[in-house]
């Protein structure tokens, strides 16, 4: 019988993170010190948005470089985990009254690379990846997550990779610019609301106003997070990995919830 395995929440920020090394990729280093080794690791990332639900079954998944003007260092990081098509095949039979999709289509794009590479360098873990359905509410979204948690009992780590707060808009070129007020707040409320088990304060975050407009203003990486709240039990610890907002307007804060 495997050990529970805990859920994260990674803030992924600016791919430029996966090349540096900074307090907040420190942070990812060691995070999973203390972690069990997981038998596969499955990704819900901002980056891979679809009309439907889809996870990845190829063995062998390609690395996408999902972003355009970045230093040739960037499209040099090779990370090249195995995929699996066994464990894919396992979630979508967990998601079988949610019409669940298996595609070769997909990879691993930088949402999961980007993090994993400094989490797990050796690559020698699978990694697998579930898609954001577009159609789906926020509560869609929460709900499909809590249907994921037999998996933390076989041995597979769930990481929902996004930010809390992203406004690449109004976003600051300067990695370490002060934090908008706004960016603190919200990023503030949603941690407290994570530490106090209050999951309707994260569903119905745009309940905070001009904050949340602002933090949120598209939800794709917001969306992660509520996978990690739907997998959230009473008797999981919450520690923060890291709690920092880059480039004024970009969450870093990363949870280990279990
Ligand atoms: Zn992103």
């Amino acid at each position: 019988m495997n050990k529970k395995m805990p859920v994260l929440f990674i803030g992924h920020g600016s791919p430029m993170n996966a090349v540096l090394h900074n307090e907040y990729t420190q942070a990812l280093s060691k995070s999973t010190q203390n972690i069990p080794k997981p038998e596969a690791i499955l990704v819900i990332s901002a980056h891979w948005e679809t009309n439907g639900t889809y996870i990845t079954a190829s063995d062998s998944p390609k690395q996408i470089y999902d972003f355009y003007g970045f230093p040739e260092e960037l499209y040099n990081l090779k990370y090249n985990p195995t995929g699996s098509k066994k464990y894919a095949e396992m979630v979508s039979k967990e998601l079988k009254n949610s019409k669940v999709m298996l595609t070769e289509k997909w990879g691993l794009d930088h949402g999961a690379w980007s993090v994993l590479s400094h989490m797990y360098p050796k690559a020698d873990i699978p990694v697998f990846q579930m898609s954001l359905n577009k159609l789906g509410d926020e509560q869609h979204h929460y709900n499909l997550g809590r249907k994921l948690s037999k998996l933390r009992e076989q041995g597979i780590l769930i990481i929902g990779s996004g930010d809390i707060v992203h406004n690449l808009g109004i976003m600051d070129y300067n990695m370490n610019a002060s934090p908008f007020q706004w960016a603190t707040e919200f990023d503030n409320y949603i941690c407290q609301a994570v530490v106090n088990r209050k999951h309707d304060n994260i569903i119905s975050y745009q309940n905070l106003g001009k904050s949340a407009q602002l933090s949120v203003p598209t939800k794709e990486h917001y969306l992660p997070l509520l996978y990690i709240a739907g997998l959230q039990e009473e008797s999981d610890e919450v520690n923060f990995i890291y709690k920092g907002i880059q480039h004024g307007s970009m969450s870093m804060t990363s949870i280990k919830i279990g």
